[in-house]
């Protein structure tokens, strides 16, 4: 890493790795940006004593001084000021000390040295972490280590593990040193999630810069029973259809869904449950009730059987079965950052999905409000900034958490991600938008790492049924081309990370989100800095896509602003759109005719569709055919000719999840 020439450098490799972002992450960006200041401003010198163990002294001007004791890191450091945690002096001697590395080696004329990944599993041995583990820690680790675990492992110059199971998501800044791993836990470094990290990055193949991988109970076979029953109650769903059925089908469901929880079959229990509440809805005529949604889940259900059966999935049978985590959970007292927010319109319901962080974990919660729309009615929906004011916690609107800080004594995580306050004491208060503090891996450090995290991410209907799967933020340093794009009706942009990649970003333009749009585009026109931007990100290709729920600036000397796309209420100087098509709601799925007919099974059962002749039969099938989806054509043939066999109708809601997950 071209560090070799110094001999103190060899001795402090710590503090040659630790950035300004790993030091804020040990103490607060405030306390580092003003010991930078204070280093750049020559008021201060400093006298420097260096020992042969890798002590460090500086006596500075200002009667302070810092000492960084030998092979020990750097909450070891002392400072004669009376502060008890990591203070500034001992900040600018980092600072100061890397500056003088630097000015030493080369002259202060190149530039530092280019990363370069290393690998945990291979650098950090056995007898290392005998030497900086405590046994109680290690012994902790065996012991969870025989439970199971399952983890997302990105080999880099700063690696880092997410466990899935057991939780918690650790990052290693400073080469072959355990003591400075960094996890999202609370427990004092290093923890028993680092020493699990280091364990697992020896289960990837060395060739591998970032993969999956999984050890233990996690892995072992299910029953297939509950599979096979569940697959049954999915059959009577579509021969019967919601208006036959009666109680007794929904009662089997619900104890089907009770018995997948016992065989740890986490997600396919709760998509039962689910097809359990459909029920329940229809009969009480709940507008909530969407037939395409329950065509939709059962969908996925059966896809999630077939891999889970067949055990050889692309996948790691966890993310496909869920997780013992992946149950409701009870909180405590909690913090939780607002990322923004985002709407989700249907023909008959509007919905405001807000995404919060929890500071102390790491999970991206969901907390949503659905309001009732009367498909029938002439007039115009209200627009989502009107929706947003609504009250989303004590007195706090969906718009304030959405850009706030929430608190609360109390409430409950869902299974698939979602935030109920209930009853719990809770207050939502502003933020400053600080976003480098928030936890990875939500946070990526690039786009470079968010392409990586991505890749490892499987399609919706195999992967966690959490709401924030693919929910990150990522640092910005410039956006490029901000317009509005009349072709696709929405507000576009290429966006440019600190490495000098580019992501691009489009925010769907309509009536209703209107004034979010503009004021979208006049803060991505304004020239002001964007820091952040937080939002669904997926690839397609080779290229990155980012659907921003909010995205923050720099404001007023150090003040930060937040935009938010889907609710803001207006832009003080937006550049006028040239067009003005209507509702951005171009592209109608391919499957539309197909979803139309499964939506019309659900209702009404193969049987009856086929006898009373579902007038959309013919024109879903022209249809289908024009479009040149000859798979899905030749499915809707087969499902018109065969009388009592579900299997190709079940194949059609198969493909109709896939399509969903793919579009
Ligand atoms: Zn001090
Ligand atoms: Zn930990």
């Amino acid at each position: 890493m071209g560090r070799g020439e110094s001999p103190l450098a060899m001795l402090r490799p710590d503090l040659i790795a630790l950035s300004p972002d790993d030091l804020s992450a040990m103490a607060n960006r405030g306390l580092v940006k003003r010991a930078q200041k204070e280093i750049e401003s020559s008021d201060l010198t400093a006298q420097w004593t260096e020992g042969e163990d890798g002590t460090i002294c500086a006596v500075w001007s200002d009667q302070v001084t810092c000492t960084l004791p030998g092979q020990k890191t750097l909450k070891d450091a002392k400072c004669t000021c009376s502060s008890l945690e990591l203070c500034r002096h001992v900040l600018r001697t980092v600072l100061a000390w890397q500056r003088r590395q630097t000015d030493s080696v080369s002259g202060g004329k190149t530039e530092p040295a280019a990363p370069v990944a290393w690998d945990p599993g291979e650098r950090i041995t056995d007898a290392l972490i005998d030497t900086q583990v405590i046994k109680t820690v290690r012994d902790r680790a065996s012991t969870l280590w025989s439970q199971g675990v399952l983890a997302e492992l990105l080999r880099s110059d700063k690696p880092s593990a997410r466990f899935h199971y057991p939780g918690h998501t650790v990052r290693f800044p400073v080469p072959d040193d355990i003591r400075y791993a960094r996890c999202s836990c609370s427990d004092q470094a290093p923890c028993v999630h680092a020493v699990l990290a280091v364990r697992a990055f020896r289960l990837l193949p060395p060739d591998m810069s970032s993969g999956i991988v999984t050890e233990g109970p996690v892995v072992k076979p299910v029953p297939p029973e509950p599979l096979h029953a569940a697959e049954g109650c999915v059959r009577d769903l579509l021969t019967d259809g919601l208006a036959s059925l009666s109680t007794a089908w929904r009662d089997r469901v619900r104890r089907i869904s009770t018995e997948c929880d016992e065989a740890t079959l986490a997600w396919p229990a709760q998509i039962l449950e689910e097809l359990a509440e459909d029920f329940d809805h229809y009969s009480a005529r709940d507008a909530a009730f969407n037939p395409a949604q329950t065509a939709r889940r059962s969908g996925e259900l059966l896809l999630r059987i077939d891999a889970i059966l067949s055990g050889c999935a692309p996948v790691p049978q966890p993310f496909i079965r869920g997780m013992k985590s992946d149950r409701d959970t009870e909180l405590g007292a909690a913090r939780f950052i607002g990322l923004g927010a985002m709407v989700t319109e249907t023909l008959s319901s509007s919905t405001i999905s807000v995404f919060l962080q929890d500071c102390d974990n790491g999970y991206v919660l969901a907390l949503t409000r659905s309001f009732a729309e009367d498909p029938e009615s002439a007039t115009p929906r209200k627009p989502f900034h009107q929706l947003a004011r609504t009250t989303a916690v004590k007195d706090a609107s969906l718009s304030l958490l959405a850009s706030g800080q929430l608190i609360t004594q109390g409430g409950r995580r869902t299974a698939v991600g979602r935030l109920v306050i209930g009853r719990a004491r809770a207050v939502v208060n502003p933020q400053n938008y600080a976003w480098e503090q928030l936890k990875a891996p939500v946070l990526v450090e690039d786009f470079a790492e968010l392409s990586a995290r991505l890749r490892l991410l499987p399609p919706a209907s195999f992967r966690s049924r959490r709401a924030a799967a693919d929910f990150h933020v990522c640092p910005i340093q410039s956006v490029e081309q901000a317009a509005f794009d009349p072709k696709t009706n929405s507000v576009i942009a290429l966006l440019c990370d600190p490495s000098g990649r580019h992501a691009f970003m489009s925010h769907p333009w309509s009536e209703r989100g209107q004034t979010g749009a503009e004021a979208l585009l006049a803060a991505l026109s304004s020239g002001s800095k964007p820091l952040f931007v937080a939002g669904h990100m997926r690839t397609a290709g080779s290229k990155l896509l980012i659907h921003p729920t909010a995205v923050v600036f720099a404001g007023e000397s150090t003040s930060r602003r937040c935009v938010l796309p889907w609710l803001d209420v207006s832009a003080e100087s937006a550049p006028k759109r040239t067009t003005t098509s209507g509702l951005g709601h171009s592209a109608h799925s391919r499957y539309n005719a197909a979803e139309l007919l499964a939506a019309d099974l659900i209702l009404n059962g193969l049987r009856r569709s086929r006898s009373r002749h579902w007038p959309g039969w013919a024109r879903a099938i022209h249809e289908t055919e024009e479009l040149g989806c000859h798979r899905m054509t030749a499915i809707l043939r087969q499902v018109q000719s065969e009388s009592e066999d579900t299997r190709s109708v079940l194949g059609m809601l198969k493909l109709l999840a896939l399509a969903h997950d793919v579009g």
